[in-house]
């Protein structure tokens, strides 16, 4: 416990951990006190969400390089900024991080037991095959931008 490294009166034993650590996590562990008065017990927290509870979500996130975005923070800056429908740029957002409720997706959640595109029945509908790979994405983009 960590309880066990603390002396009320001295303060940390770092001699007996210090060897093992790096010297800026005792600098970190140096610059917290321990509160001898409260009564709480040692607990994990989970860092990677917002209430320090373990989430699978949360660790899956953590690993996934589809889930870690490579855009510079500037770029999410321009999307909310954007003079458009707060729905189109939720919808942006969402489709940035490959997160639009797709059929792979839906699949994925037991929503549906077919992951395929409507229009294209041997493809998987997935948010690159929705936003750029459907014939009716290609169409839509034709029309925006000419060939
Ligand atoms: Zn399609």
């Amino acid at each position: 416990m960590v309880a066990d490294l603390w002396d009320p009166d001295d303060g940390w034993r770092l001699n007996e951990f210090q060897d093992n650590l790096p010297q800026h996590m005792i600098d970190n562990i140096r610059s917290v006190l321990v509160d001898p008065m409260a009564a709480e017990e040692d607990q994990g927290i989970w860092n990677l969400s917002s209430n320090g509870q373990f989430t699978a979500s949360s660790a899956f996130k953590a690993i996934s390089p589809q889930h870690q975005s490579s855009l510079p923070p500037s770029f999410w800056q321009r999307i909310w900024k954007l003079h458009v429908p707060e729905r189109v740029r939720v919808f942006m957002w969402m489709a940035s991080k490959g997160r639009l409720t797709t059929n792979n997706i839906r699949k994925y959640r037991h929503l549906t037991q077919n992951d395929k595109c409507p229009e294209c029945p041997d493809v998987s509908e997935s948010n690159l095959h929705c936003l750029r790979d459907c014939v009716l994405a290609k169409a839509a983009w034709l029309k925006i931008i000419p060939a």
